[in-house]
């Protein structure tokens, strides 16, 4: 990291504390970086690791409660720390620019979106009003904001999430900064459009030269854009390499295990177990004195407890902070273990009776009306959430359901479970018509049928203890007393790898990863037939989201009951299910095995999710597939293929006016499209091809 004459930001030594009652406790320690013009930086790490305090330093938006106490960050050629307010303000915009985690921080809630944009580009560029208003417009259309003229007239409640995250990123783009610090920028993007997005970053990044340090929890992202990697861990740099270096041979323990957390797309449970991290980030205030990362090591020797590695400079650019970094490169020792396969493959016996059926399964329901629409008697639009889905499901197996937000698979879920009633079709569960509400279901049926959601919190009362949470489902759904129910807690506590003790603790002790530990246990108490999980490993750092992948794999292999399992994630669904559904707009797209996920023929819309995933395997090349636009509104699905306004293989009319039909391929897919399948597989590639590493990063 030394500097050249292309640095344009120089971080030297950078320690940052956060104010603890009296105290000032160290949250980002000696950190040092340069970023060249032209050149992307990823900074990676889990939560509480530091990458978005450093982003913040470097803005010098650090609010009252944290502090640069040592350090330098130049910016050509002026340290930004000794700089005053007004100084700074001339340095926003043209030369430094940020793209925020959480956009409604950053946009004015009573000013048009538009409007805002237009004042940026008017303030830091110079613009006249109407040059500024048509820029405004020009680059939300450049962010793939679908019809921008509206949003440009929008205020920032009236647009989405991932709306407001484009509206920022547009914002920071327009004024075509030097230097841009990107902090998790598209975490609230579907993949598609992530792709797209960062596509436009590349190639602003080359057009404009600038340089971008990119805040990220996400490797794939970081394999897909960044030439440099610097890993953080409880607030120290452990890691700096090249890209292509660091994926291909990581030299710091925690980098192996950030790694090895992350299913590839294409690798399964059957192969191996996910490896992850165990334990968490120590707290501020209780960082280890030796190496910080020692108390999760498997390498861990006595040295590392007592002294804090150097950060080492090691030939072709890279640096490590480990004691033991040469055994690691010469392969003596690794944290590496030959792969373990979590659960057998599993063979699907078709003769027995499926467990779950879902026969032409819709659920459609109306909006309310503005006064003018009803003033105007304009009938209620209606929503076309899950829009005829037929699946069926045998005991014991996985289906991963997968799509962009707004493809229905929540609502699926929820209609299957009973928290929303489905307005047409049939469900059958274990042989046995599944009425449409809670309700009207017997206790029998909702022992039987069990469900992880995103956000824990939702299965966790704050004012019950663990141990009284998990105690409730044996009690009254099992009929257990309660000295038999606190045994079948502790034996729950213990298969979710918790020490007993965590009976007795309040929600508000345990960590995100625990809490979710918790549900899943909940869900298992009553040994379910069925449990759904929608977005149950969604929130979670890497680590805990291999350990609660492992979990989930190893009480199913146990229990043999089927799991739903519902997730944006291409990669964690394929790593987890036995058969993929795809779904759009409320309808399937494919249904395939998951073994031959990878192989063309595709539908079309699988085709461009694969090619759209991020993908942390530098041998591996990828297809470049992007979709235009967003997945359509609900209420306007479009006639024929519904995915046809975004499809890249587009026949015409046919797919624009008829529905298409469902066709089999010589795998045993089942794909739902007008193109005859051996005219798909001629013309479709395999989305992923291995090759040689130095083309990965470079293609
Ligand atoms: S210094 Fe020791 S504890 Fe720290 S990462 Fe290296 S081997 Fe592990
Ligand atoms: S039916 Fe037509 S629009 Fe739909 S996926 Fe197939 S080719 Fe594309």
């Amino acid at each position: 990291m030394s500097e050249s004459n292309n640095t344009l930001l120089s971080i030297r030594s950078l320690t940052i504390a956060y104010q603890h009652g009296n105290e000032w406790l160290e949250a980002v320690r000696d950190f040092s970086l340069d970023i060249g013009h032209g050149e992307t930086v990823g900074l990676v790490g889990e939560s509480g690791s530091g990458k978005s305090t450093v982003a913040l330093a470097i803005m010098r938006y650090l609010g009252q409660g944290g502090r640069v106490v040592a350090g330098e960050v130049w910016l050509n050629g002026r340290n930004l720390l000794a700089l005053s307010p007004t100084q700074m303000r001339h340095i926003w915009g043209r030369q430094l620019s940020m793209v925020p985690q959480d956009p409604l921080s950053s946009l004015n809630p009573s000013i048009r979106v538009g409007e805002q944009l237009a004042e940026a580009l008017r303030h830091h560029m110079g613009m006249g009003q109407t040059t500024a208003a048509q820029r405004a417009v020009e680059l939300l259309e450049m962010v793939r904001v679908p019809d921008p003229e509206r949003v440009a007239r929008s205020y920032p409640h009236q647009i989405s999430g991932g709306m407001q995250q484009r509206v920022m990123i547009a914002m920071a783009l327009g004024t075509e900064p030097q230097m841009l610090v990107l902090d998790e920028p598209t975490t609230n993007l579907d993949v598609t459009t992530q792709a797209a997005v960062l596509d436009l970053f590349r190639e602003l990044i080359q057009r404009q030269n600038t340089a971008v340090l990119y805040v990220t929890h996400n490797l794939g992202v970081v394999a897909r854009i960044c030439n440099r990697v610097t890993v953080l861990y409880a607030g120290e740099q452990v890691e700096d390499a090249p890209t292509a270096d660091l994926f291909r041979q990581p030299l710091h323990p925690y980098s192996q295990g950030l790694l090895d957390s992350v299913p590839q797309l294409g690798q399964h449970k059957s192969q191996a177990s996910l490896q992850g991290i165990s334990g968490h980030i120590p707290a501020l205030g209780e960082r280890p004195s030796g190496c910080v990362f020692a108390p999760r090591c498997t390498l861990a020797v006595d040295e590392c407890y007592e002294k804090r590695p150097s950060w080492e400079s090691l030939p072709n650019g890279r640096f490590v902070r480990c004691h033991r970094w040469a055994e690691i490169a010469s392969g003596d020792i690794s944290t590496r273990h030959p792969a373990q396969a979590s659960t057998p493959p599993k063979p699907q016996p078709q003769s027995q009776p499926p467990l779950l059926t879902l026969d032409n399964v819709q659920v459609h329901f109306g909006l309310g009306r503005s006064l003018a629409d009803t003033l105007a008697r304009k009938p209620p639009a209606k929503v076309r959430a899950v829009d005829g889905i037929s699946l069926t499901m045998q005991q014991g197996e996985t289906i991963g359901l997968v799509g962009e937000s707004g493809s229905g698979k929540t609502t699926l879920a929820r209609a299957i479970i009973g928290l929303e009633p489905r307005t047409n079709g049939q469900m059958t569960f274990c042989q046995i018509p599944l009425p449409p509400t809670l309700s009207e279901r017997t206790l029998e049926t909702l022992r039987h049928l069990q469900y992880v959601f995103q956000n824990p919190e939702e299965a966790l009362n704050p004012y019950l203890t663990i141990g009284e949470t998990l105690r409730r489902p044996f009690i009254t759904l099992l009929g257990y007393n309660r000295q038999q129910a606190d045994t079948a807690v502790r034996h729950l506590l213990q298969q979710v790898k918790l020490p007993p003790h965590y009976a007795d603790r309040l929600p508000h002790q345990l960590s995100g990863g625990e809490k979710q530990r918790i549900a899943i246990a909940r869900a298992f108490a009553t040994n379910p037939d069925l449990l759904i999980a929608d977005e149950a490993v969604s929130a979670l750092d890497v680590s805990v989201q291999a350990a609660i992948l492992n979990l989930l794999a190893e009480l199913q292999t146990e229990r043999q009951n089927a799991l739903l399992f519902i997730s944006h994630d291409l990669a964690v669904v394929g790593y987890l299910a036995d058969r993929i559904a795809v779904m759009y707009v409320g309808k399937l797209m494919e249904l395939t095995e998951t073994a031959v996920l990878l192989e063309p023929p595709y539908h079309p819309y699988t085709e461009a999710l694969l090619s759209a995933v991020p993908i942390t395997n530098p041998e591996v090349s990828q297809e470049h597939i992007r979709l235009e636009g967003d997945v359509p509104s609900q209420t306007n699905v479009p006639s024929g293929c519904p995915f046809h306004p975004r499809c890249p293989r587009y026949l015409g009319d046919i797919c624009a006016n008829q529905t298409p039909p469902w066709q089999t391929t010589r795998q045993g897919k089942q794909i739902f499209c007008h193109i005859p399948v051996d005219e798909l597989q001629q013309i479709q590639k395999p989305v992923l091809r291995e090759h040689h590493a130095s083309e990965a990063h470079n293609g």
